[in-house]
C-alpha cells in the first residue's frame, strides 16, 4: 500500500507509472498547491542500487531549471522511501497523443522540436545526457503556445530498472525504438545520442511511428545500428525537403554526421521555421487538439500496446536476466549512480554491454504494478527516516554559498591588499552599519598606509567620510586622498585607448602625446610635460573645464616628479655613451692618420663617419644631447683628411 502522505504532500490520483515507481497528483498541505510527486516503489526502496538511481534523478533535476524541463520542487525520504515533488504538467505525453492517433503537421513538429532543443541545450550544458528521450517522456501541457508547453521529463532512465514481470534486477538501458545506435551498441555515448532520439521523435510525430520496429528487441537494435532509416517523407506527406533532410541527418548512425549540438539543431530548425513557405500555418497547437482520449491517464497507459497506433511495439531492454543475482547486482550498482550520463565525468562507467534481450513488446509504464504490490507486502524495514528538502530552501542556501564563494574569489584576486582590507572590513553586515568617523578614518588610513593596497579599496570609505563628516578635522587629509584617487582614475583613463569618435580636450591630447614618448626617452617626455604645464596654466582655464584641467595639471606634475630622476639617469647614461662615441671617432681619426695606404685610410674614415652619424640619428630628438648632435654635425662637415675636402 502506498502511503497517503509523503512529507507535506497528500497523495491523489496516479498520473503515470514507469520503471521505478509512479507519479501521483498531490496537494502540498502547507500551501494548497497541486504538484506531481514521483515515488520510488516501496518494494524497490530496499534496493540500494535503485535508491541511488532514484536519488541520481533528483540530483540531476536539481541542476536543471528550464521552462522546458519539469521543475523539481522538493524531495525527501519517508520511512526510507524516496520521493520528489515536481511541477504538475496538465496535459498528455506525446506518446499518449500518438497512441490516440494524433498526427503532427511539420510546423507543429518543428515547433515542438525547437522547444525540446532548448531544454536539451540546458541539460547538455550541465553535462547531462537524457538518454531516454522518447514520446513518453515529453509532456505536452494543455495550453500550448508556439515554442512553449513541452516539458522534458524523466531524467532517471527509470526504464533501467524494474519493469513488469521482471524483478528489480532486470537492467533496462532505454527503449529500443528511441535508442541511438551507439547506445544500442553499448558504446560510450554523448549528447548526440539525444539528438538522434529527437530525430526519431520528430519522425514519429510526422509518420505516426518511429522508423525502426520489430518483434524482437535484437531486431530493433540491429536496425538502429545498421539499417538506414527511411526518409520520413516516404511515410508522411507535405514534409518540406529541408526538414526531411534534417531528420535524415539526425538519424545518422555516425554521431559526427548529426548536427553538432542542440544549439546547432535549434538554429537549423529555426531556419526552417523562418524560411520554408507555409511555416506560419499551425505552428501552435490549440488546447482542443490535446483532448485526453481516455478518461484517466493510467488507463491510457495501460492500453494494449499492440492496439496502439503510435508506438505499438514499445520495447524495453534489459541488461540482466530477471532475478539475476551476483553479477547482476553488481551491474545494477553501476547503473545506480550512472545515468543520465554526465559528460564531464568521462570516467564514469557509462557504457552498457549489449543487453541480453529479455522482452519485446512490453509496455514499460504499464507493467509496473505487479511487483510494486508484491514488494510492499514483503517489506520489513522498520527504521523510520524522514527527510524533506525544498528546492526553494536549496536555492536560498545556494545563493548564500555563491555570495560566500564570490567574496572568497575577490579575496584571492586582490591578494594581500584584499586580505588586508578583509581584516578591516570584517563581516559583511558591518558594511551596512553607519560607521563612525573614527571607523572610516581607520579604514582609509589602513589602506593608504599599506604598500600592497590599492587606494581604490578605500574609495567607499572616503566617500562616506566626506559625505558624513565634512567638518571633521581629518577631512582635509581625506580630501587630499580623494584627490589622489581622482588623479589615479585620470591616469588610468589616459592609459586606455581613445575611441576614434571621441575628440579629446587639448590638455588630454597634449598629455597623451607627451606620455607616448616616455619609453623612447624619459627626458623628452619630461620636456613635453613641462611644456604642457606652461601651455595650460591652471588659472587660465574657463570655468567649465577648470576642474578637469586642474586635475590634468596635477597629473602632469605627478608624472614630472616621477620622471625627473629617470630623466637625470637617462641624461647621465647618454652623456657617457656620447663621450665614449666621440672618443672612438677620435681614435679612428688618429688611426687613419697613421695609415700610409690611402684605400685603408679611406676605409677607417668611413667607419668614423658612421659612428658620428649614429650620434646624430640617435640623439636628434633629445634636447639634452643637442650639443652632441651639433658637435657630430660639425665634425662630419670637416674634411676627413685635414686640408682636403670631404668626398
Ligand atoms: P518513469 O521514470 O518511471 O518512466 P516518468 O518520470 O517518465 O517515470 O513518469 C511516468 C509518467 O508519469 C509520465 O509518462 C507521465 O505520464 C506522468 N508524469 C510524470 N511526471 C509528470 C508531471 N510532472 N506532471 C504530470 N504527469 C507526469
Ligand atoms: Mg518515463
Amino acid at each position: 500500500m502506498q502511503p497517503e502522505q509523503f512529507g507535506p504532500y497528500r497523495i491523489g490520483p496516479r498520473l503515470g507509472r514507469g520503471g521505478m515507481g509512479a507519479v501521483y497528483e498531490a496537494v502540498d498541505t502547507t500551501t494548497g498547491a497541486t504538484v506531481a510527486v514521483k515515488v520510488l516503489a516501496t518494494h524497490l526502496a530496499d534496493d540500494p542500487g535503485l535508491k541511488a538511481r532514484f536519488r541520481a534523478e533528483i540530483e540531476t533535476l536539481k541542476e536543471l531549471r528550464h521552462p522546458g524541463i519539469v521543475q523539481l520542487l522538493a524531495y525527501g525520504e519517508q520511512d526510507d522511501q524516496p520521493y520528489f515533488a515536481m511541477e504538475i504538467v496538465r496535459g498528455q505525453s506525446l506518446e499518449q497523443l500518438l497512441r490516440g492517433g494524433r498526427r503532427f503537421s511539420w510546423q507543429e513538429t518543428v515547433a515542438i522540436a525547437l522547444s525540446v532543443t532548448k531544454a536539451l541545450k540546458l541539460a547538455h550544458d550541465h553535462g547531462v545526457v537524457h538518454r531516454d528521450l522518447k514520446p513518453a517522456n515529453l509532456l505536452l501541457t494543455e495550453n500550448l503556445a508556439p515554442g512553449e508547453g513541452v516539458k522534458l521529463a524523466d531524467f532517471g532512465i527509470a526504464k533501467l530498472f524494474g519493469g513488469a514481470a521482471h524483478t528489480a534486477h532486470g537492467n533496462i538501458i532505454g527503449t529500443a525504438e528511441y535508442m541511438a545506435p551507439e547506445q544500442a551498441a553499448g558504446k560510450g555515448i554523448d549528447h548526440r545520442a539525444d539528438l538522434y532520439a529527437l530525430g526519431l521523435v520528430m519522425f514519429a510525430m510526422l509518420a505516426g511511428r518511429p522508423p525502426f520496429r520489430g518483434g524482437q528487441v535484437t531486431e530493433i537494435i540491429e536496425k538502429q545500428r545498421r539499417t538506414p532509416a527511411p526518409r520520413v517523407s516516404s511515410l508522411a506527406a507535405d514534409v518540406p525537403p529541408e526538414l526531411d533532410a534534417l531528420i535524415d541527418r539526425l538519424l545518422s548512425k555516425d554521431p559526427s554526421a548529426r548536427p553538432a549540438s542542440a544549439l546547432a539543431l535549434n538554429r537549423l530548425l529555426t531556419a526552417i521555421e523562418t524560411f520554408v513557405p507555409g511555416a506560419e500555418a499551425g505552428a501552435a497547437l490549440s488546447p482542443d487538439q490535446l483532448v485526453i482520449h481516455d478518461a484517466t491517464l493510467p488507463h491510457t497507459l495501460d492500453a494494449d500496446p499492440a492496439a496502439a497506433a503510435g508506438s505499438g511495439d514499445r520495447t524495453t531492454i534489459f541488461g540482466q536476466t530477471p532475478g539475476a543475482s551476483g553479477g547482476g547486482r553488481a551491474g545494477m550498482a553501476n547503473q545506480g549512480t550512472e545515468s543520465p550520463v554526465h559528460t564531464p565525468r568521462p570516467s564514469a562507467p557509462r557504457q552498457q554491454a549489449v543487453p541480453a534481450v529479455l522482452t519485446a513488446g512490453v509496455h514499460d509504464d504499464a507493467t509496473f504494478q505487479q511487483p510494486a504490490e508484491a514488494g510492499a507486502s514483503t517489506r520489513v524495514d522498520t527504521s523510520i527516516r524522514n527527510r524533506f528538502t525544498t528546492v526553494a530552501e536549496l536555492q536560498r542556501l545556494e545563493s548564500v554559498r555563491l555570495t560566500q564563494i564570490r567574496s572568497r574569489q575577490a579575496w584571492w584576486r586582490g591578494g594581500s591588499a584584499v586580505l588586508l582590507l578583509g581584516v578591516i572590513l570584517g563581516g559583511g553586515y558591518l558594511l551596512l552599519r553607519p560607521f563612525s568617523a573614527d571607523d572610516l578614518y581607520a579604514r582609509i588610513t589602513m589602506v593608504a598606509d599599506s604598500d600592497a593596497a590599492d587606494l581604490r579599496d578605500a574609495d567607499d570609505s572616503i566617500r562616506r567620510f566626506l559625505t558624513r563628516y565634512p567638518d571633521d578635522p581629518r577631512a582635509g587629509e581625506v580630501r587630499r586622498l580623494n584627490r589622489t584617487m581622482e588623479i589615479d582614475r585620470l591616469e588610468r583613463r589616459a592609459r586606455r585607448k581613445v575611441r576614434s569618435d571621441r575628440l579629446l580636450a587639448p590638455i588630454e591630447r597634449d598629455y597623451r602625446a607627451a606620455m607616448a614618448r616616455e619609453h623612447e626617452s624619459p627626458s623628452v617626455c619630461l620636456e613635453a610635460l613641462r611644456a604642457l604645464v606652461a601651455l595650460h596654466p591652471d588659472s587660465n582655464s574657463d570655468a567649465a573645464d577648470a576642474a578637469e584641467v586642474s586635475l590634468w595639471l596635477e597629473l602632469a606634475q605627478r608624472q614630472i616628479a616621477r620622471l625627473t630622476p629617470l630623466a637625470i639617469d637617462e641624461q647621465q647614461q647618454d652623456a657617457r655613451r656620447i663621450d665614449a662615441t666621440f672618443a672612438a671617432a677620435a681614435s679612428l681619426e688618429s688611426d687613419a692618420a697613421a695609415l700610409a695606404d690611402p684605400a685603408a685610410r679611406a676605409d677607417v674614415f668611413v667607419r668614423r663617419r658612421a659612428i658620428l652619424e649614429s650620434i646624430i640619428h640617435t640623439y636628434a630628438d633629445r634636447p639634452h644631447a643637442a650639443h652632441a648632435v651639433r658637435s657630430a654635425s660639425a665634425l662630419l662637415a670637416e674634411p676627413d683628411i685635414p686640408g682636403a675636402t670631404s668626398p
